[in-house]
């Protein structure tokens, strides 16, 4: 087996993988530590195209947790370590039928007792004067609409500049010495015996085995240790050696509209918020959302749809170019899949035009809907973001430090605790996240 250049290798540097890096050098500046990554830089994968919205308004115990630590820590960036994020606390506003609403109770009630969440009727509701309450009958059943009746405002939510964020975990691990190494692809993986007796074909069934380099194209780097965090691409390298991810790729397409009708509604809060910015909202059917942008005007669009049987027929997987660059979203997605649901919920939609759209993957866990973190030979894993991995990025980081030492659990910024077993896959244990829109 070749002498270990590193002590750990992270393969991938995007929000996940940056912010393992930092709490591993963190807790031991003398490890070496080294990031490689595909792209030319780091979060240039799904961190740098997710829409960047964060929220503790989750069902499970764990998912709370990893998200309320997070936003805490990454507050304290902006506010105590004086690092601007771009943090803005406009609320996430779920709007749903009374029919939603009776079945999502139970939840929303519990979270009440532990974070900041509004419930709005109608009439309250009705004050944001660009919403349309009442959908034609025509419309409703052709495009199985459910109409808005409440509101559920979590006000310990909103939105972050990923960029900022990104660079803040990336600055703080070039300050420790963390190494990156850009433009290197991980093609592939070597496992071998920890004593090897020198035969052919080892490492044998019996053989204690270890992760002990990974290859580029043109390099090989062997380590003590390794951190797999290439989020939705997880799989594709993993499943060379038989280790499964649980998650699966799952493309999404945001659209940034804008336009005078758009700029009227994206700077009024309607009181919801102190940033005199419109709320992240979703609408009550299919998943769809408005993020707002407010930098200029414009609002991001998209469907969360991670569940709905409106989306039976779209493919797990990558793009045949696997490059997440090439697949651009068309207008025709965009005209006769949302734009039918926001006129519906929306009323002045017609000054408006798509400036941008890209495209991006969930990594996407189809059973519960929270991270999988899990141990391997000498390896951690956390991948199955499901479309909410930024605003828990910072407890997964300290979670994956904690797991590669072998540690049972793991402290959070916010000093609540996380039993690590229980996120992994043998004793996993985090019950099903069922607040799905
Ligand atoms: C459209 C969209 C909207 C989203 N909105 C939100 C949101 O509002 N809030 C939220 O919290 N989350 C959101 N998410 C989810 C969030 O983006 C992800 O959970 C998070 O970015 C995952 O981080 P990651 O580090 O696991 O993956 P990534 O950021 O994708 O990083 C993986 C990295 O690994 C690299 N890589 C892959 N394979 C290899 C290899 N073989 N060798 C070397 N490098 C490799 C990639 O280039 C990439 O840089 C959204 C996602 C999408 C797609």
């Amino acid at each position: 087996m070749r002498q270990a250049d590193w002590d750990v290798i992270i393969v991938g540097s995007g929000i996940m993988g940056l912010s393992s890096a930092y709490y591993i050098k963190k807790h031991d500046q003398n490890k070496s530590v080294l990031v490689l990554e595909k792209e030319k830089t780091y979060a240039q994968g799904n961190s740098g195209r997710s829409v960047a919205g964060f929220r503790d308004f989750f069902s499970t115990d764990i998912n709370f947790k990893l998200a309320r630590s997070s936003i805490e820590f990454y507050r304290h960036v902006q506010h105590k370590m004086g690092y601007d994020l771009g943090m803005k606390y406009v609320g996430y506003l779920f709007l749903m039928s009374n029919r939603k609403f009776r079945s999502m109770e139970p939840i929303i009630r519990k979270l009440q007792k532990s974070t900041k969440m509004d419930i709005i009727d109608q009439e309250d509701l009705k004050k944001i004067t660009d919403l349309n309450f009442e959908l034609k009958k025509e419309e409703q059943s052709l495009l199985s609409l459910e109409p808005i009746e409440v509101g559920v405002l979590g006000r310990n939510c909103g939105i972050l500049d990923i960029e900022k964020l990104s660079s803040f975990y990336y600055e703080q691990c070039k300050e420790l010495g963390v190494e990156f190494k850009f433009d290197s692809e991980v093609k592939d993986l070597k496992i071998s015996p920890t004593d090897p007796i020198g035969y052919p074909g080892e490492p044998f069934l019996w053989q204690n085995k270890v992760v002990s380099s990974v290859a580029t194209k043109n390099q090989e780097f062997a380590s003590r240790a390794f951190v797999f965090t290439m989020g939705a691409w997880t799989g594709k390298l993993l499943d060379r050696i038989g280790v499964d991810s649980h998650m699966r790729p799952k493309k999404r397409f945001v659209y940034q509209i804008g336009g005078s009708g758009i700029k009227d509604i994206i700077h009024n809060s309607f009181g919801l918020n102190d940033e005199s910015v419109f709320p992240f909202t979703i609408f009550p059917s299919h998943g769809v959302y408005i993020r707002p942008y407010p930098q200029n005007s414009t609002f991001w669009v998209s469907t969360s749809g991670t569940t709905s049987d409106q989306e039976i027929g779209e493919t797990f997987s990558y793009d045949s170019m696997d490059n997440i660059e090439y697949v651009q979203p068309t207008e025709e997605y965009f005209n006769y899949n949302i734009l039918p649901i926001l006129r519906a919920y929306l009323k002045e939609l017609d000054n408006f035009k798509i400036s941008s759209s890209w495209t991006g993957y969930y990594s996407l866990n189809t059973q519960d809907k929270t991270p999988y973190i899990f141990k391997f030979l000498n390896s951690v894993v956390a991948t199955g973001g499901s479309g909410a991995g930024l605003m828990k990025s910072d407890s997964i980081g300290r979670i994956v430090s904690s797991i590669l030492l072998d540690e049972e659990t793991t402290e959070l910024f916010d000093h609540s605790r996380v039993t690590n077993g229980a996120i992994g896959i043998i004793d996993r244990d985090v019950g099903i996240e069922s607040l799905r829109f």
